[in-house]
This record gives structure tokens, C-alpha cells and sequence, in this order.
């Protein structure tokens, strides 16, 4: 069987452009006892996936050039010689950009194919939302009348982050790239506040007007001059936690900006960056509590779906454009 796949064709240099991904045809080996094919349905786009273009040591290993690229994709069994999965299941795991693919089963999680949201398995009660989840709640622990500040606001962690700390009962700011991500923050995440960073010429002063009793807690998904504007806001005992740092994922010098090691001083503040996957001993007790508040409709969700496996390249790329909003997504017809 001939698949079709997309392997990182040469390490981008700054912003990722197309010509750094190539589509190649494959020949899939005949399947062996205990081996799967799946088809993939939906593909999950996400910015870490920048860390792994480049040749550089970090807490995943980088992709090689001239092989597929990988990611977290929902996908059915179109064919079992496995004991443990069958014809037509669904599952998701971490797996090659590729139409099809035969793996060992090893690592798969199985998905009710009978969901309503199958893809919602790859943000909201995936690793975007026990992100929003784990790193709010166990790092930031909000109490209630705090002043919340979170940066990627519309985004996939972001907009979770923000309606967790409203259901903690904090006041919530988001910062965003558009003005229609302002709205939509105020008017259907329940926001209190919100600001267009890329038209805001003093964002330090614009986040201490609609955070008028200082900022106790900001989750940092961009980190930059965003950051260095919010930390100027904390309070005493404020928690900052460092999630993601986007702004800085195509620099390809040093980034240099305030140290905040002075206002972590005077205002006694904490400042910790974590990874979800940290907490994976954890995540069925995340994903019951997003489920519940789900069912409950106390959290909203958006996610934005490209169509088909050639926009896969063009949709992570638009992640650094900020043409998402909400959990970014690729589905296969
Ligand atoms: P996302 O927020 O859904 O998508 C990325 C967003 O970042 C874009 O929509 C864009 O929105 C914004 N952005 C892009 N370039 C920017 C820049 N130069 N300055 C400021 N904002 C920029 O992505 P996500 O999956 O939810 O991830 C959010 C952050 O969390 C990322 O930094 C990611 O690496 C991190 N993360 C960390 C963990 C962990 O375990 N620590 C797990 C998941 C994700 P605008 O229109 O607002 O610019």
C-alpha cells in the first residue's frame, strides 16, 4: 500500500516556512502479528512542535530531516492482526504525519468512537486543556476575588485557563493578537477583560487599568515584552507561571529583556515553569473535572479545523500568525 507523509525537509531558520516540510510517497510493509494500520482522522497542530525542527537538546528529541514529522492524531483501525484492538476503533496517540500508518499499539489510547467530540480528546480533554488545568490550579493556585492575567488568551490553553479561574470565582484579563479575540474573551468566554497586544503601544499600563487591584496570578503562555509588562503588575505573592514562551520560538539570537529576579524579590512572587506531562499520573482525575464542567456547561470551547492532510504544514505555521483560535486542528475527510 502507497500512503502518503510529510517529513521535515530542512530546519527552519526563524519563522517555519513551507518549503521546510515535504510530502513524500511511501510504501507500507505488509502487516506483521501484533501490528496496526490506522487511518488518521484528526491531527493536532501544536507550537512545542517549532522546539522539535530545530537540532537542539530540549525535553523532547528533535526530528530528523528526510523523516515524517510527528504529533498527537486521532486515528481508526483499518485493519488489526493485534489482540487488543479491533477493526474500526478509534485511538490517539503520538504518531507520524502520514495518511496511513502501521504501528505496534504500543502507547495508544483507546476513544469512544460513539463521542460526540472525538477531537475534543486532543485539546480540551487532551493536553491542551490538563495544561490550562494542572498548571493553573496546582502551580497558581487561584482563590477567589484574585486578579488572573493569562497571555494567549484565545488560544487552546489559554481560553481554559481563563474560564477555570472564572469558575474559581478569580478576575480574569486575557491578552490577545486581534480584536475579535478580545471580544469573543469578553463575550462568550466570560472574561472581565481583555486587550489587543498588537494594538497596544503601553501593554504595562494597559493590564494595570483593567487589573486595578494588581495581578496575583499570570500564566505566561508567550512570555516576551507581553511577560515583562504583566510581572510589572504582580502583587505581593503572586504566582507566575511560565507554560510557553511562543514569542521566542523562531528567534534565532539570545532574547534579552528586564530580569525579573527584582520583582520576584520585593514582591515575594513565585515564578515556575512546568510540563503537563509532569502531572500524566493525574490526568484522569483533569480529564473527569474538565468533562464535568463540560456537561455542565460551565466551560465554552472553540477549536479552528483545517480541512485535509496537505494543510497540515500551513496550519502549524499559522499558530506563529495567531490564525487560530481556540485548540488548532487538522481533519482528514
Ligand atoms: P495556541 O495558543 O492555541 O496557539 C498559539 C497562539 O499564540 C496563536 O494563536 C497566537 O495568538 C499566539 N502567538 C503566536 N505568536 C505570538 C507572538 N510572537 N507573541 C504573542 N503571541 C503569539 O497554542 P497552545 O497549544 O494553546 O499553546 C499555548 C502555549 O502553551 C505555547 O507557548 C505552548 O508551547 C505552550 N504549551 C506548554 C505546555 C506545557 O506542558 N508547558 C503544553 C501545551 C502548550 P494571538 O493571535 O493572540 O497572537
Amino acid at each position: 500500500m502507497i500512503t502518503k507523509q510529510i517529513v521535515l525537509a530542512s530546519r527552519p531558520i526563524g519563522m517555519p516556512v513551507l518549503a521546510n516540510f515535504r510530502f513524500e510517497n511511501s510504501e507500507l510493509p505488509s502487516l506483521q502479528d501484533g501490528q496496526l494500520l490506522l487511518k488518521g482522522l484528526y491531527y493536532s497542530v501544536d507550537p512545542y512542535l517549532r522546539g522539535r525542527m530545530n537540532d537542539a537538546k530540549s525535553y523532547v528529541t528533535p526530528f530528523q530531516v528526510g523523516k515524517p514529522i510527528e504529533g498527537s492524531v486521532i486515528a481508526r483501525v483499518i485493519e488489526s492482526k493485534s489482540g487488543s484492538f479491533a477493526k474500526n476503533e478509534l485511538v490517539m496517540g503520538m504518531l507520524p504525519w502520514s495518511r496511513e500508518c502501521i504501528v505496534e499499539g504500543k502507547g495508544l489510547q483507546k476513544i469512544d468512537p460513539n463521542d460526540p467530540h472525538v477531537s475534543y480528546h486532543l485539546g480540551i480533554l487532551g493536553m491542551t486543556g490538563l495544561t490550562a488545568y494542572f498548571g493553573l490550579l496546582d502551580i497558581g493556585k487561584p482563590k477567589s476575588a484574585e486578579t488572573v492575567v493569562v497571555s494567549g488568551a484565545a488560544g487552546a490553553v489559554g481560553m481554559v485557563v481563563g474560564q477555570i479561574a472564572k469558575i474559581k470565582g478569580c478576575h480574569v484579563t486575557g491578552i490577545a493578537g486581534s480584536d475579535e479575540k478580545v471580544k469573543l474573551l469578553k463575550e462568550e468566554f466570560g472574561f472581565d477583560g481583555a486587550v489587543n497586544y498588537k494594538q497596544t503601544a503601553d501593554i504595562e499600563t494597559a493590564i494595570a487599568e483593567l487589573c486595578p487591584d494588581g495581578v496575583d496570578i499570570y500564566f505566561d503562555n508567550v512570555g516576551g515584552e507581553i511577560s515583562d509588562a504583566v510581572i510589572a503588575n504582580v502583587n505581593k505573592g503572586a504566582r507566575i507561571i511560565i507554560c510557553g514562551e511562543i514569542s521566542s520560538y523562531n528567534e534565532t539570537g539570545a532574547t534579552v529583556g528586564p530580569r525579573p529576579q527584582s520583582v520576584l524579590l520585593r514582591k515575594c512572587a513565585l515564578m515556575q515553569g512546568f510540563l503537563v506531562s509532569n502531572y500524566s499520573a493525574r490526568f484522569p482525575e483533569g480529564i473527569l473535572q474538565l468533562s464535568e464542567w463540560l456537561k455542565a456547561g460551565k466551560l465554552n470551547y472553540k477549536e479552528t479545523i483545517s480541512k485535509g492532510f496537505e494543510s497540515l504544514p500551513e496550519a502549524f505555521i499559522s499558530l506563529f500568525e495567531g490564525r487560530n483560535t481556540g485548540k488548532m486542528l487538522v481533519e482528514i475527510e
